[in-house]
């Protein structure tokens, strides 16, 4: 007689949702620089017979490989933060033109996450859900570089990105 164990079916859920919520979802993005115009760029295009900046200079490319389930963790975080900060700042009439400066800038930090958040999900190519756990327990997870004054989470992909191109020269070395 067989003696092998019946199958738990809930057994069996139990660990598929816990594969689910633990799965990385690896890709590529790549920064772009343009040694000619001194941009800095990233896409999620990956192109091995390089490509032309539009001033017709060839581009220095860095391919980064990356968990994009932790990238998009963090953006979703970020943009949380950022709808927060929209919000409370909504409540500030006293102070009106400061307000309207922070709303701005606010309203440009949104987008640029928004756009990043776009990009990774081309990379990935299908939807990619963040990881289901609090920010505060993923931090060993997640490839944290630096917060900034907003409590803004930077990843290591987007840290500093000018210090992988050696030849890059900051506009005020010019
Ligand atoms: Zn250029």
């Amino acid at each position: 007689m067989s003696d092998s164990k019946p199958i738990s079916l809930d057994q069996f859920r139990k660990r598929k949702e816990k594969e689910a919520a633990e799965q990385y979802y690896f890709g590529k993005m790549v920064w772009l620089h343009c040694p000619k115009c001194e941009t800095l760029e990233y896409t999620e295009i990956i192109s091995p017979n390089g490509r032309m900046h539009k001033c017709g200079t060839l581009i220095e490319e860095k391919e980064v490989e990356l968990d994009l389930r932790a990238e998009i963790t963090i953006t979703e975080y970020n943009l949380t933060i950022i709808e927060g900060l929209l919000k409370k700042n909504s409540g500030f009439k006293l102070v009106k033109i400061i307000s309207k400066t922070l709303d701005r800038a606010l309203i440009a930090l949104k987008a640029s996450e928004t756009a990043y958040r776009e990009r990774l999900l081309l990379a990935a190519g299908m939807i990619v859900p963040p990881y289901p756990d609090e920010i505060e327990s993923l931090k060993d997870k997640l490839p944290i570089k630096d917060t900034n004054q907003l409590g803004l989470i930077i990843s290591e992909f987007r840290f500093e990105p000018e210090r992988r191109f050696s030849k890059f020269k900051s506009p005020t070395n010019k």
